[in-house]
């Protein structure tokens, strides 16, 4: 058996190969990127791109606070959302949600 893919995250990268892919921010180069871009303006590497989409660690997640949150698949309760739902209909709990 030949084991040498390690992991399951095998996210495919696309290699700057000759085209010359630069950073619309730094002017850096790019060597690579997470997907294909369809053409080579408005490029960020990906310090200027967490610059500009900044992930925040701590996720913010709003509590089921008396609303009655539940599950339109599995109709479970839902105890937390990582947003704050104006109804509360055709809400998924996390496991339906990342089905
Ligand atoms: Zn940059
Ligand atoms: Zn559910």
């Amino acid at each position: 058996m030949d084991n040498n893919n390690s992991g399951e995250s095998n996210r495919q990268m696309y290699d700057n190969n000759g085209k010359g892919w630069t950073c619309c921010d730094c002017q850096g180069s790019i060597d690579k990127l997470p997907f294909e871009p369809h053409s080579d303006s408005n490029l960020r590497c990906f310090d200027c791109h967490k610059k500009f989409y900044p992930v925040s660690k701590d996720r913010r997640m709003y509590d089921n606070d008396g609303k009655g949150w539940t599950c339109c698949e599995c109709g479970g309760n839902i105890d937390k959302l990582p947003f704050n739902p104006r109804g509360t209909d055709n809400l998924r709990c996390s496991d339906c949600f990342n089905r």
